[in-house]
């Protein structure tokens, strides 16, 4: 699982809905502190027994909220971690967060690059997100409905800044840079309920992957996906 920012109570619902348990699971991963990202974290770890993954600076900032935990791995940038076939890599993200990283995750040749909350698209994002099968990226405004939305300047500032958010243009640009014929999925992530349009959001995304059109999902904040492989 990466990241908890749901109640372990509604966790536990939507992985009934797909079939799933927390029995077994092998680790729960936080990308950053951000309290979307890791508010079900700790009931979630002492209610389960499953092992608990994330960087060094997350960890230091995230404490607090996540509480008292049986064990935490550290994780760093660039350096995959195991299970059984299943790897997953971190990578570094631009984000107003302590150590914020995303992760490539990779099984039996199958590629699927994940990329939220960070504030622009860095060369090692890029290259991180290149020959994937799956990608799900960040959709989080539309800048227009940002600029004139409810939301104060100051929080209006720090999302269009390069360690905020990506918008729907920042996403297609990042979706133009990393297409190719073997991209398979598009999930688009993270979408802000008040500056942005789903509409909107897929438009860009799918004029930014012109011909190459794989399978494009949006998620949505209040209901789940329904389960996806590739
Ligand atoms: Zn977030
Ligand atoms: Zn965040």
């Amino acid at each position: 699982m990466i990241d908890a920012g749901l109640s372990e109570k509604k966790l536990s619902g939507r992985m009934a809905h797909i079939e799933r348990s927390f029995s077994g699971m092998d680790a729960v991963f936080a990308t950053h502190e951000h309290s979307d990202h890791i508010r079900g974290i700790g009931p979630l770890l002492r209610k389960h027994e499953v092992p608990f993954y994330t960087t060094e600076g997350t960890w230091r900032r995230a404490n607090n909220t996540i509480g008292k935990i049986n064990s935490f791995n550290t994780i760093r940038q660039d350096e995959p971690v195991h299970f059984g076939g299943l790897s997953v890599e971190p990578y570094s993200t631009p984000h107003d967060a302590e150590e914020s990283v995303a992760f490539v995750v990779r099984y039996q040749g199958k590629s699927l690059g994940i990329a939220t909350d960070l504030g622009r698209v860095t060369p090692e994002v890029k290259s991180k997100l290149q020959n994937l099968d799956a990608l799900l990226v960040e959709a989080n405004h539309d800048v227009s409905m940002l600029e004139a939305g409810p939301y104060p300047w100051m929080t209006k500032k720090r999302i269009k800044s390069g360690v905020g958010h990506l918008s729907n243009e920042a996403c297609g640009e990042l979706l133009a840079s990393v297409k190719h014929p073997g991209l398979k999925l598009v999930v688009l992530m993270h979408m802000s309920e008040t500056n942005n349009h789903p509409d909107l959001a897929k438009i860009t995304a799918r004029q930014a992957l012109g011909e190459s059109s794989p399978e494009m999902i949006l998620a949505e904040q209040n209901n789940p996906t329904e389960l996806l492989s590739i």
